[in-house]
């Protein structure tokens, strides 16, 4: 796999922050400017959201691309989505997003994989591949090869943590020897930690994010609502842009790895 040069253009930790889900214009808006003041350079935004049971939020879909679209001619950054199907990226490359994000639910399914990877090939676009539900290295691995192999270079992993029917303090547990083991096999490939959707509270993205750095993980992606207990998706463990700036004070590199 060639990936891997853009690692250097971040500066450690890169940060990745904005709401879980897309709820309106001046949601995002709002978010953006908070989150961009504070050296965010990348927001997230789910416009399709993956929920597990019916009858929940399902995201904005397209009037959310035009919304992100309005944005990036008032705010200078770049947006990530998540993407979960051929039309999604066609979507997507139409609305000019910057890069995306293959779910949890989507890194599972090697068919879906392909699809996604065969509708961006050309597109040259970063693409961050979240690991799957279930502790299987091999389907991360397959899902970042499946990408790479579509001649898709600027790739990196997000460690999102596992389900377990297990009784946890986690939401997801982090089975940190997982990621590791990425690492060791994919050296060259930026890895993220997701501490909002491990945690699944608002009180554990701190340590959990320490701990990431600590482990030499390349950067976070936090989840950031200006509302946070009215968020239409994940309220729990959102974050106000003004608490991510503290996070983001108080986070320390104790040690550099690759
Ligand atoms: C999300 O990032 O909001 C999301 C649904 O992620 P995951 O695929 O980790 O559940
Ligand atoms: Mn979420």
């Amino acid at each position: 796999m060639k990936t891997g040069e853009w690692k250097s253009r971040f500066q450690k930790p890169w940060i990745i922050a904005g709401p879980c889900s897309a709820e309106s214009e001046e949601q995002l808006l709002k978010t953006t400017k908070a989150v961009s003041a504070l050296g965010v350079e990348v927001i997230r935004a789910g416009v399709w959201k993956p929920r597990t049971r019916p009858n929940s939020f399902e995201g904005i879909g397209l009037k959310a691309l035009e919304w992100i679209q309005n944005i990036k001619k008032e705010v200078n950054v770049k947006f990530i989505t998540e993407v979960a199907s051929a039309q999604h990226v066609e979507l997507a490359l139409k609305h000019d997003l910057d890069m995306v994000w293959l779910g949890a639910r989507t890194t599972v399914n090697p068919f879906t994989v392909q699809e996604i990877a065969d509708a961006l090939k050309g597109s040259y676009l970063p693409v961050l591949i979240k690991n799957p539900v279930n502790p299987d290295l091999a389907l991360w691995m397959g899902a970042i090869e499946r990408i790479a192999n579509a001649d898709l270079h600027e790739i990196g992993a997000i460690h999102r943590g596992f389900s377990s029917f297990r009784k946890s303090k986690y939401r997801n547990e982090p089975v940190w020897q997982i990621p590791i083991e990425l690492k060791a096999n994919f050296p060259h490939i930026p890895l993220i930690c997701d501490p909002s959707h491990i945690g699944g509270n608002r009180d554990m993205i701190y340590d959990i994010s320490q701990k990431a750095l600590d482990m030499g993980y390349d950067g976070l992606m936090i989840e950031t609502h200006p509302d946070p207990d009215n968020a239409l998706s994940d309220s729990k463990q959102q974050i106000t842009p003004e608490r991510l700036d503290e996070i983001k004070g108080k986070l320390k590199i104790r040690q550099t790895t690759s």
